[in-house]
């Protein structure tokens, strides 16, 4: 059986499209894309926080075959990593890519072909990981790639970090978005990922996520094919404010969310420099974090049975 989208992106009308499209490119004269609102213009500079001028940049795109079972299914998922991100996490297991900026610059149509092969290869959804900077190059691809023939639902695999504003551009686009919930603690976020205001941002950011494609929806293989599956990764030392974070799911977005509660942090790039996250989590710390689904009621989703650190 081959994937199909359900309809919603396939009826966007090309005026639509293509409207979007040009706000959105005009914006990155005095970049507001995302919300770190650095004012420059990213047609003559790659100097605002992530790093990336106007020109696409991608690190690879390929069949992966682990993320959460509903995504990956049994072809796995199309994923596109790209270069360059707005946070700086300490942490970042993709650093190489992320803030070092390893890749190979491409072009819209070159991204639109790599999207089909993707498809052709019989991935069950495009993933998009790391995409907030490229928001109106990711629009423009996916326009030439919908002319091409692209079918399969479009994943948006984010940090969370992300502007309303530019998220109710890809409404109508967008099928599955997969944020992560980092922290709750704006005093963490600062230290670890240098954004001050991460939870007065992710907040209404998932709110804006739930409200265009509510809970995950899966057919009848278990393959997920709309809705919003968050992400929460354990930290050591309850840095990652856990309970606070499964309060809001619950209370303010809604418990059919999906949620995959991970436990493979483990040090990476700048965080041996931490003394707090310098090591990955004890089995006692994810279980507590597993004890507050439960308190939550937050059924739906995947939790993890990985590597501890035992004590
Ligand atoms: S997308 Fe990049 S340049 Fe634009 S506001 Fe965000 S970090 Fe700054």
């Amino acid at each position: 059986m081959r994937e199909e989208r359900k309809p919603g992106y396939l009826f966007l009308p090309d005026e639509e499209f293509e409207r979007r499209i040009e706000v959105l490119y005009r914006r990155m004269e005095k970049c507001n894309i995302c919300p770190r609102n650095c004012g420059i213009n990213r047609y003559v500079t790659n100097k605002g926080l992530c790093r990336m001028g106007v020109k696409l940049k991608i690190a690879s795109a390929n069949l992966h075959f682990g993320e959460e079972p509903p995504i990956s299914g049994y072809r796995g998922s199309g994923t596109i990593f790209f270069s360059g991100c707005p946070l700086r996490c300490k942490f970042c297991q993709n650093y190489p890519i992320s803030q070092l900026l390893n890749g190979n610059y491409i072009t819209e149509e070159e991204l639109a072909e790599r999207m089909l092969e993707l498809q052709e290869r019989g991935a069950h959804n495009i993933n998009l990981v790391t995409p907030t900077h490229f928001v109106p190059q990711i629009i423009k691809a996916t326009y030439i790639a919908k002319k091409m023939g692209l079918r399969i639902p479009l994943a948006y695999n984010t940090s969370g970090y992300e502007s309303v504003e530019t998220l109710r551009y890809l409404e109508g686009i967008v099928d599955i978005y997969m944020p992560d919930i980092k922290y709750s603690d704006n005093y963490w976020a600062r230290k670890l990922s240098a954004a001050p205001n991460y939870w007065d941002v992710v907040r209404p950011a998932i709110k804006e996520m739930y409200r265009q494609v509510g809970g995950l929806k899966l057919d009848e293989r278990g393959i997920a094919y709309r809705g919003v599956l968050i992400r929460h990764l354990v930290l050591p030392e309850g840095v990652a404010g856990t309970e606070k974070v499964f309060k809001f799911i619950a209370e303010e977005v809604g418990r059919d969310v999906y949620i995959s509660l991970m436990s493979q942090y483990f040090p990476a790039y700048r965080a041996f420099d931490d003394p707090v996250v310098n090591r990955r989590i004890t089995r006692r710390e994810y279980e507590e974090a597993v004890k507050l689904l439960e308190k939550y009621g937050l059924e739906n989703g995947y939790i993890q049975e990985l590597y501890f650190y035992e004590m």
